[in-house]
């Protein structure tokens, strides 16, 4: 046991409020009064009490965000900036709340939570702070003499940002920061699983002087309120990040008005090792690509190939560091892995254990719920399996917790097939020292993203997103700025 970061009494006090909606800067039970229960995963208790909003409460936040919009979107581009960075400070100010709501309402590790995530969502925020006085269009060389061409970027309108709970935190802030640089106004639609920071956050943006009615946050759920919301005609865009079936559904549910739609979805993330790699490093990297948050990471590296002269050495370095992971409380500073998210989750995940073992996949680490002391909470054993069949369902569906599918490879060729063999495109790693080899996979591996003897490194200035059944549309980078503004193009006749 390590040391137990105490609940800090601003944390303490917040759970004990009831939570509400933030509609037009006013904080507001659900129109129908329904409320529902956030639940700390590492024990299945309730934390507290969140009002569900549903499609009423979606329509009284558009109508809101639409009224704010005009003067948000005409406001100087260095004053968007100087609320925006007030903003990130506040963020800064309350990193440990921040961190610790989520470590209560997503069960992950303090060391996660405070010392990345609160960083990475912060320095998201400063990134598209500074993004409202560099917004340009262009000038055209158009062929003819008689004109003066240009375009200028402008807002969308009223946005809509829904969330999953595996990062809420990082995933609110990544929607937030460019929509509101771009001018636009916006409603986020937190998980079910984790609407705390959501909350948090709506407070601090009030604080930080940010107009009422500029951001919005309708707490509920996926069906009523996330459903709502893809569908009102008053809304111009939906940031999703979610699974690929709720994806493809709001690509239908958005058609009524042709809103634009950007879709961060699911994976299932080969990660390759050639034999010429560093195989210490390779391992270690393998290790936490698939176990870090429990799996529950959509650039999971959840297929493994390993060449087939380094097989058996990787895995058993696997096997026995995945056995040596120490899972338990988030707010004990040891932990490495906390649970799953929910009761729903844990018996999906050991559905597809069972799967697996049915299709003659060998299980050799893990492959069981924890109980004893962490029996209360969703707590799983990090599972690894060898000599699955390629077209399997442990081999081919993303499993979404910590389980890993190692496969063994001859050659380049074979493991790019292989590799590239999925309905998914998000992320993909190669462990080599052959610098040629390197640099071709990059090319041909089905991705959106690629790390090179690294994996799941993030920057706010790098664009991130999927091919396939993965999504599309990109976020972070400046060209996510492009997809929460409209190109328009002027022509003067001189
Ligand atoms: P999910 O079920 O798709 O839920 C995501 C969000 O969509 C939640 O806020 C959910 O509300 C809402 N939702 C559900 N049904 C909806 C509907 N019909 N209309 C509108 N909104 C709806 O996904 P999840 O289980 O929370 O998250 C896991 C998935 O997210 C995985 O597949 C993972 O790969 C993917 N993910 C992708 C990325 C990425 O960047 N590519 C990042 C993280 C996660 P409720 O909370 O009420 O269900
Ligand atoms: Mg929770």
């Amino acid at each position: 046991m390590g040391e137990l970061i105490p609940i800090h009494p601003d944390v303490e006090a917040f759970l004990k409020r009831e939570q509400k909606l933030l509609i037009g800067g006013q904080w507001a039970a659900a129109a129908s009064g329904a409320t529902f229960e956030t639940l700390n995963p590492a024990t299945g208790q309730p934390l507290t009490v969140c009002a569900a909003g549903d499609a009423e409460d979606i329509d009284r936040a558009v109508q809101a965000a639409q009224r704010a919009f005009p003067a948000w979107a005409a406001l100087m581009p260095n004053q968007r900036e100087r609320l925006l960075h007030r903003f990130a400070d506040l963020m800064e100010a309350h990193k440990t709340e921040l961190a610790q709501l989520e470590v209560l309402d997503n069960g992950k590790p303090w060391n996660a939570a405070y010392n990345v995530e609160v960083h990475v969502a912060i320095n998201q925020m400063r990134y598209y702070a500074g993004f409202p006085t560099k917004l340009t269009g262009e000038t055209y060389a158009i062929s003819s003499p008689d004109f003066h061409v240009y375009s200028v970027r402008q807002p969308l309108g009223v946005c809509g940002a829904i969330t999953p709970w595996n990062y809420s935190l990082v995933m609110a802030a990544q929607k937030i920061g460019p929509a509101l640089a771009a001018g636009n106004t916006l409603i986020l639609k937190p998980a079910e699983q984790t609407p705390l920071t959501a909350i948090r956050l709506a407070e601090l943006a009030l604080e930080a002087g940010i107009p009422e009615g500029v951001f919005n946050v309708v707490t509920g759920f996926g069906e009523t309120a996330g459903a709502a919301l893809t569908q009102h005609h008053g809304v111009a865009k939906i940031a999703f990040t979610g699974s690929t079936e709720v994806g493809k559904r709001i690509v239908g549910a958005s058609a009524g008005n042709l809103k634009h739609v950007s879709l961060e979805l699911g994976g299932k993330s080969p990660l390759i090792i050639f034999d010429d790699a560093d195989i210490h490093a390779a391992s270690q990297a393998a290790l936490w690509a698939i176990f870090a948050n429990s799996g529950q990471n959509c650039v999971a590296g959840s297929r493994l190939y390993v060449q087939r002269s380094i097989y058996d050495t990787v895995q058993s370095a696997l096997a026995a560091a995945a056995c040596a992971l120490k899972v338990g409380y988030g707010l004990d500073t040891s932990t490495q892995l906390g649970p799953l998210i929910s009761q729903t989750q844990l018996d999906r995940v050991l559905g597809y254990i069972e799967a697996g073992k049915r299709d003659g996949a060998a299980l050799i680490a893990g492959g069981s719920r924890i109980g004893g002391d962490l029996a209360g909470g969703y707590f799983m054993q990090p599972t690894i399996f060898a000599d699955a069949a390629d077209d399997s369902l442990i081999a081919a569906e993303e499993i979404f917790g910590p389980v890993l599918t190692m496969f063994a490879f001859d050659n380049e060729e074979e493991v790019v097939q292989r590799a590239n063999a999925s309905r998914f495109g998000l992320a993909a790693g190669v462990y080599t020292n052959n610098l040629s080899r390197a640099h071709r996979l990059a090319r041909t591996l089905n991705a959106g993203v690629v790390w090179i003897n690294t994996y799941d490194w993030f920057d706010p200035a790098v664009p991130f997103g999927g091919m396939g059944e993965s999504g599309y549309g990109r976020e972070l980078g400046r060209q996510v700025m492009e997809m929460y503004t409209e190109l328009k193009s002027v022509w003067v006749k001189l």
